[in-house]
């Protein structure tokens, strides 16, 4: 474990995600909006572990609104918002994409093991289920998906702060 900044570690992670993207699709751009909370208290995490959930995660939101954007009239923007947030016991980061969403029947399934709705080959339907397990298990955290669909996605975690 080692208390990390976890503001520094989401924009690495936001950068890295968006990066890998536009070396597959050169012509797609999405506009990054961060709001990091500047008094964030550093957590104590395993730094590749919640490293995995952020790609995950981001990986997840870019893809969607890549999607949309193949879909989508002019003037679609795709965007990617990344947001810390403290209180006195713990630390959250959200991740909200303008993607197509998730109908609830779908919300119900995602955090199941291989459940996936990417074509054969792109998914592997693990990501999210690893990911829940880092943060509850691994980090006794919480995970959560919020979502409109056709307007937007968010994922929600939260890490306890430690005990001082
Ligand atoms: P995979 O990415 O391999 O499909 P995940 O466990 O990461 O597996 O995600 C499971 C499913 O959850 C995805 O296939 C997709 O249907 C849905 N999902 C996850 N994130 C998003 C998002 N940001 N927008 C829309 N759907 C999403
Ligand atoms: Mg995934």
């Amino acid at each position: 474990l080692e208390l990390t900044d976890l503001n520094t570690l989401a924009d690495e992670y936001l950068r890295l995600s968006y990066q890998g993207i536009r070396t597959k699709d050169r012509s797609f751009t999405a506009q990054l909006q961060t709001d990091y909370d500047p008094a964030l208290p550093p957590v104590l995490i395993v730094p590749q572990d919640i490293g995995r959930v952020l790609l995950n995660l981001l990986n997840n939101a870019f893809y969607a609104v890549q999607q949309k954007a193949r879909l989508a009239e002019n003037g679609f923007i795709p965007t990617i918002a990344v947001c810390t947030r403290h209180t006195a016991t713990y630390v959250r980061l959200t991740i909200r994409d303008n993607g197509p969403g998730i109908p609830p029947a779908v919300q119900d399934k995602i955090f199941q093991p291989f459940f996936t709705t990417k074509p054969t080959g792109q998914g592997t339907g693990l990501g999210l289920s690893i990911s829940y397990d880092i943060i509850t298990n691994g980090h006794g955290g919480q995970l959560s998906v919020d979502s409109q669909p056709d307007v937007y996605t968010e994922f929600s975690l939260q890490i306890p702060l430690p005990v001082s």
